[in-house]
């Protein structure tokens, strides 16, 4: 008999956000279970629920990139104008865990299929477009349990660079023409390196007014004058957010910044981090319903000993690795690309496969990147396995099954693998950088405190000195690593203390004039 997990945070018969019950729309690229590519699509799935717990009337607005099987047609068209020409959209709408989630169905986003960043950089433009133009105008079409939400009391959470232009809409289009004026929008960096960027000329697509050229504008010595949307969002929006302190920190630097921590200085007065939950509910090894087939179980603090086993020899099966109890499994999981290291991997490969450990990584992305996986599984077979695809079931196999989470990521907003990691009893391994640090206090053997090991620098010898330290503890000291799991697992990560925050910003902008 499965137990059924029980329903997340705090239930009140009185809201918790008080007098301050807002309508909040949360707009965005992704949102899982039905679109994800990364931490964004985790967080759009899961903060808008936690608000809705508070009180809130609450809804996500994403596309409708696929034929989802919740969602129903609400009857609703609307033309919206992208480079001159029409372009319609239906709605889709399905109430669950007590949010509003609305879908923007158009042929532009069906066309696309997974491949939600596909296309060429005009086709990207257009999308997000639209996309903003309708969603902009949501409150006012689509009804939701039969009334839509109006203007009123309301307020937009964008994400990233893909819906920055929302503020922009809201500002030109509406507030500057007396609608909307109390409508407000906080927008939430999530990785401030994809920015939409293009030529000054693609000013001519985003179809505004001539003096909005100058929310546009920027020049940095690497792209020279051009035009940057995230940096139209970060100047129109009533308030800013990013996904940790320490990233927070980090966007104000010229290094970290990439091109706007000038703008993000000087909008410091409207800008916080708020470190991101998690959704407890999918990511608890209690409750996984990944881990309740194929040889894995469910675990909990209680039986994480035994547990963790069951799960660490069902993995090594599954992979085909062999079947020890007392090697370490070493993991990586995430998109391959320059951000999140694996070249730190690659350097360290030789010492990695003198270890008596198991190396398992799972990711997609540049294809030089991949094909580096599937090389170093065919070289060192005993003991490496480089799983190139994206499955949220490996994801979650991995996360339970082995004992180490390793992130060497140049930088790294938030990152959501090391908090997952950490629910399961996996120690991370990471570097110290943006939400890593935030989130991964580094052990100390003395007083048997901290949750896991970090590393300064991004260099293979620096990651291969905090895994040794690491390796050393497994090996030779089982209570400090069961203290270890334990810290990590008996942590508070959900979302309720995040959404708490949210909730302080989005009153912010209430009163923001
Ligand atoms: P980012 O947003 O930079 O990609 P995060 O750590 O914040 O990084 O979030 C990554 C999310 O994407 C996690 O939920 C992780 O499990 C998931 N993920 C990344 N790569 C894969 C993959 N190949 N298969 C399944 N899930 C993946």
């Amino acid at each position: 008999q499965q137990e059924v997990p029980p329903e997340e945070g705090i239930m009140d018969s009185a809201p918790l956000a008080g007098p301050n019950v807002m309508n909040v729309i949360v707009v965005a690229a992704e949102c899982a279970p039905w679109s994800k590519t990364g931490g964004l699509g985790d967080v759009v799935g899961a903060l808008p629920k936690s608000l809705a717990r508070r009180g809130h009337r609450v809804m996500v607005v994403a596309p409708r990139y696929g034929n989802y099987p919740e969602p129903k047609e609400v009857g609703v068209r609307k033309r919206y104008k992208v480079d001159g020409q029409d372009m319609e959209v239906t709605y889709y709408h399905a109430f669950i865990d007590r949010v509003d989630f609305v879908f923007i169905d158009s042929p532009v986003f069906r066309h696309i299929g997974n491949d939600i960043y596909g296309g060429n950089r005009l086709d990207i433009l257009k999308r997000m477009i639209l996309f903003c133009k309708a969603a902009v105008e949501v409150p006012w079409h689509v009804p939701c349990g039969g009334t839509c939400y109006g203007d009123g009391n309301l307020v937009f959470v964008a994400n990233d660079w893909h819906t920055s232009l929302l503020p922009v809409y809201l500002k030109a289009y509406y507030r500057d023409n007396g609608l909307m004026i109390y409508a407000r929008c906080v927008l939430v960096i999530h990785n401030i390196a994809h920015q939409g960027r293009g030529p000054i000329d693609d000013f001519s697509y985003v179809d505004l007014p001539g003096h909005y050229m100058d929310f546009f504008k920027l020049y940095d010595p690497v792209g020279g004058e051009h035009f940057n949307i995230f940096a139209a969002g970060l100047k129109a929006a009533d308030r800013l957010v990013t996904v940790s302190h320490g990233y927070a920190w980090e966007l104000k630097t010229p290094e970290g910044g990439w091109g706007l921590h000038g703008i993000i200085n000087d909008n410091d007065w409207k800008f916080q981090g708020i470190v991101n939950g998690i959704d407890t509910r999918s990511w608890n090894p209690k409750f996984d319903m990944y881990l309740q087939s194929d040889g894995y179980t469910n675990y909990s603090l209680e039986t994480l000993q035994m547990g963790k086993s069951q799960c660490k020899a069902a993995l090594q099966r599954e992979l085909g690795l062999p079947v020890r109890d007392n090697v370490p499994i070493i993991s990586f999981i995430g998109r391959l690309d320059d951000q999140k290291g694996v070249d730190l991997i690659a350097d360290a490969m030789s010492w990695l496969v003198d270890q008596d450990l198991q190396l398992i990584m799972l990711g997609t992305g540049r294809p030089d990147l991949e094909d580096m996986l599937r090389k170093f599984e065919s070289e060192h077979h005993d003991k490496v396995r480089g799983w190139v695809g994206f499955s949220v079931k490996m994801a979650h196999r991995f996360t339970a099954g082995a004992d180490v989470l390793l992130m060497p990521s140049r930088f790294e907003p938030c990152g959501l693998n090391q908090l997952y990691a950490m629910m399961y009893g996996t120690v991370p391994v990471v570097h110290a950088v943006g939400g890593l640090r935030d989130t991964v206090k580094q052990f100390d053997p003395f007083n048997e405190t901290g949750l896991g090991w970090t590393f300064k620098r991004a260099e293979a010898n620096k990651m291969i000195e905090a895994l040794g330290h690491c390796l050393n503890t497994y090996r030779n000291y089982k209570n400090s690593w069961e203290g270890l799991q334990r810290r990590g697992m008996m942590q508070d990560l959900s979302w309720d203390n995040a959404a708490q925050r949210y909730e302080d910003v989005l009153v912010a902008a209430k009163y923001q004039w």
